[in-house]
């Protein structure tokens, strides 16, 4: 299967699975619980000695299906899925961290989880926000608690693109967990593995179901970290015998799906799971888009800024064009002083205003006065978000179709 593509591998992931009659799509189970024959056999589900499932909260065929392919496409050793990307993130941190510990992140993130950080360090985790751009900031904030550092892959709304590789280096040589969010770029455009993370979170809801119909999360263990020598691991989960490469998903397994109930349910799994078959190519069609729309407003009048990775101006531009295959389908620009945000939205045609990321369709939001308006002038600020801010999220419409719609609406 490794050898194979990309895509090749995603569409005959079910098939060769073998599922029920031959049926080419991992079918829809609704069972919440499963009944066994023999006593001894649920007991050995439960004490992990047998492979099975018990209760649907914590492990169900068609989400297993799906964990499988999320797996096989960020090249890990082991996923577990959410209900949606924050019950992933929320997991992760809540399960493999204690109280005291600390945590280095990127300032520039999805304001949902700047907001989870905000509640972990209400309970005892303490969070350090620093410029990932540069190594050197990430290396000055740690501490001997530190235990994790996260960073985003491209962060929105300002593409700004993390010194992944060198604190992926630095992660390694210091034995701190790396998690990189990878919702932006994908799979497809990227493998957080390239540049040593531990995990790859992704919000599945986004680029990789690609419809704007199902909410969903993962978590990948990358295969890179020594559980056996992490001192946050339950022994009842260092169980003999069994691969220590496997610790951290089976505790965030137990520990975050279980316990918390964060559940994906089947019917999302299957929705995420077939859409996730036309990543590759929405993905290129989408991003193909994004760079003509990028260049064509960033010689427009009414546009004084356009921040997207893939144009020769971007900070890390060329950090972009090592690390991934495409410089991502997002961008942000900043209307000229005197352009009044409100009606330029109000007049495109195909473009939606809507706060999602991610869907087929082209999707567009003023970022100040929506999802950033909660923080105020002063953090927005210092984020580099400016009033005139647009977020873009480009979708997969034809390119002439795009050019037009903002033209008419910028004249
Ligand atoms: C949307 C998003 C999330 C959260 O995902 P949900 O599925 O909406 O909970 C996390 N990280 C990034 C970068 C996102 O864009």
């Amino acid at each position: 299967m490794k050898n194979r593509g990309f895509t090749t591998n995603i569409i005959h992931s079910d098939r060769l699975g073998k599922p029920e009659h031959g049926s080419l799509h991992k079918p829809i189970h609704t069972s919440i619980a499963y009944g066994y024959e023999k006593a001894e056999d649920l007991a050995a589900v439960f004490q992990g000695t047998a492979q099975g499932y018990a209760y649907a909260r914590q492990a169900n065929p068609t989400v297993s299906a799906l964990e499988k392919k999320v797996t096989a496409m960020e090249q890990g050793v082991a996923s577990v899925c959410f209900s949606t990307g924050m019950a992933a993130l929320a997991a992760v941190m809540t399960t493999l961290l204690r109280k005291g510990e600390h945590i280095v992140s990127s300032s520039f993130l999805f304001g949902n989880t700047n907001s989870l950080m905000n509640t972990l360090a209400g309970i005892g985790i303490e969070v350090t926000f620093v410029d990932a751009t540069d190594v050197k900031n990430v290396e000055a904030a740690l501490r001997p608690s530190t235990r994790m550092v996260v960073v985003e892959t491209i962060a929105n709304p300002a593409t700004q693109i993390a010194d992944m590789a060198r604190i992926g280096a630095l992660c390694q040589a210091k034995g701190i967990i790396y998690a990189v969010d990878n919702t932006l770029t994908s799979p497809y455009l990227f493998l957080p593995k390239t540049v040593k993370a531990t995990l790859s979170i992704n919000s599945l809801s986004k680029y990789f179901g690609g419809h704007g119909n199902a909410l969903g999360g993962s978590v990948t263990d990358l295969g890179g970290f020594d559980w056996a020598a992490f001192p946050n691991i339950l022994d009842i989960y260092k169980t003999p015998g069994s691969d220590p490469a496997l610790f951290a998903m089976l505790q965030v397994r137990k520990k975050g799906l279980r316990d918390f109930g964060g559940t994906l349910a089947p019917e999302a799994a299957h929705t995420l799971s077939v859409g996730s078959e036309t990543l590759a190519l929405r993905m290129d069609r989408a991003c193909g888009n994004a760079s003509r729309l990028a260049l064509h407003l960033s010689t427009h009048p009414k546009v004084k800024a356009v921040h997207y990775p893939g144009l020769p101006g971007h900070p890390q531009h060329s950090l972009a064009k090592e690390l991934f295959k495409r410089p991502g389908a997002l961008l942000s620009f900043v209307l000229s002083d005197g352009v009044d945000p409100f009606p330029f939205i109000n007049r495109l045609k195909l473009a939606i205003c809507s706060s999602n990321l991610g869907d087929n369709r082209t999707l567009i939001i003023p970022v100040a006065h929506t999802i950033f308006f909660e923080m105020g002038p002063a953090r927005r600020a210092s984020m580099g978000i400016e009033d005139g801010m647009m977020r873009l999220s480009v979708g997969i419409e034809d390119t002439e179709d795009l050019l037009e719609d903002f033209t008419q609406a910028l004249g």
